[in-house]
């Protein structure tokens, strides 16, 4: 290991419109929109498993002139290409390519959860950091002990990922602490640990990593705690761990993994719809018991520096209402395009509206709806929501 680590080379040319998540969540930590530098802001990172999720997401950022955040886990890439997730790879990246070639705004594709700690994992880092623009290195969790992973371990596989990806002009996201929870199988962990400041300095010197996921309280999928009460995050950790973090580099980013904050309005309509069919697979409590992380609380941490936020679980539940929804309106239609649609469409709203709330608009040019008239409602088609707010 040299003794500095590289800097990641600005002088990579991308495709049309494509740039890395470290140079679009730097814009939004400097609070910069189009020409104006105000207030900072966050970029929701999607984490997309089909094409159709990859049309809704830049729908909502083609409406709202925002920074576009693509994810892709280990999984989804499996699902992108049938079982395989290098090919899978190759055909998403392709896709999003194309797509942002034509777009008025800038993309970034992301790998979440690569796993440098297995071979099958390091394969899909080693093509990703070729095909995406910024790779995530997860090495705080030994995948096979199932233990946090020590801290110089840690280093040593994240520096590895630095190494290779830094030169080619790819951002690097390490993550420092588990974090507890469980979406699927890339993320999966009973226990979690903070981040523990003194390992943040060293973890950031030593690996030369422009974006960190440090714990500070979230978690992972959609039960963040017992029914009824609320997750609480440290605030006063994460300013601790961003003092920390600006004095070695002030463009260093943090990211807020397990940040789901789920949508009521989308439980209710859920709720409705099992309701309608008589709840045949029992499961109407659980959609009430899910506990997200309250908006309020992500606000504070986009203070404290976490200008991606990690969205999955409320996107992957709006889709699955939707889903209900469209059984209950017809099911037996036979061009599931019709299903397909209602479900894409939901879920453009759920990026519309995270886009909202995170600020990320008017980035790249000014936004096609007006912001405070546009209102996420799944009892609403799309089409008819934009009408009223469109400009
Ligand atoms: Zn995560």
């Amino acid at each position: 290991m040299t003794k500095i680590p590289p800097k990641l080379n600005l002088a990579r040319r991308f495709p049309d419109n494509m740039t890395t998540a470290h140079s679009l969540t730097l814009k939004a930590k400097n609070g910069e929109k189009g020409n104006s530098k105000g207030e900072r802001y966050a970029l929701p990172a999607f984490n997309v498993t089909t094409f159709q999720g990859i049309n809704a997401a830049f729908t909502a950022f083609e409406l709202l002139g925002s920074s576009g955040l693509l994810a892709f886990s280990n999984s989804a890439l499996k699902h992108f290409g049938g079982g395989d997730p290098v090919f899978g790879l190759e055909v998403a990246t392709a896709y999003v390519e194309k797509k942002a070639k034509k777009a008025t705004v800038k993309i970034a594709t992301h790998l979440d959860h690569g796993d440098y700690t297995s071979e099958g994992g390091r394969k899909v880092v080693q093509a990703s950091v070729q095909m995406l623009t910024s790779v995530m290195a997860d090495n705080s969790t030994d995948k096979v002990t199932k233990t946090a992973m020590p801290l110089s371990k840690n280093i040593e596989l994240t520096r590895e990922v630095v190494d290779m990806a830094h030169p080619l002009g790819i951002s690097v996201e390490g993550e420092l602490g588990v974090l507890a929870g469980e979406e699927d199988e890339d993320t999966k962990s009973e226990f979690s640990t903070y981040t523990n400041p003194d390992d943040l300095d060293r973890f950031l010197r030593e690996t030369g990593v422009l974006m960190l996921a440090p714990t500070i309280g979230t978690m992972h999928g959609p039960n963040k705690g017992k029914p009824g009460t609320k997750v609480k995050l440290n605030i006063t950790l994460a300013h601790e761990l961003l003092k920390i973090a600006n004095v070695i580099n002030d463009e260093i980013i943090f990211v807020a993994h397990g940040a789901s904050t789920l949508y009521p309005n989308v439980v209710n309509y859920a709720v409705t719809q099992l309701d309608k069919m008589s709840d045949p697979s029992g499961v109407r409590q659980k959609w009430l018991d899910f506990v997200g992380t309250d908006w309020e609380q992500i606000q504070g941490l986009i203070g404290a520096g976490f200008c991606k936020i990690n969205t999955d679980t409320e996107n992957r539940q709006t889709f699955l209402s939707a889903l209900l929804g469209s059984l209950i309106t017809d099911s037996a239609k036979i061009d599931i395009r019709w299903y397909d649609n209602v479900c894409t469409d939901a879920l453009t709203q759920s990026y519309i509206q995270k886009l909202i709330v995170a600020g990320n608009h008017d980035v790249w040019q000014e936004t096609k709806i007006d912001v405070a008239k546009f209102k996420f409602d799944l009892n609403v088609s799309l089409k008819n929501i934009l009408k009223v707010c469109l400009i």
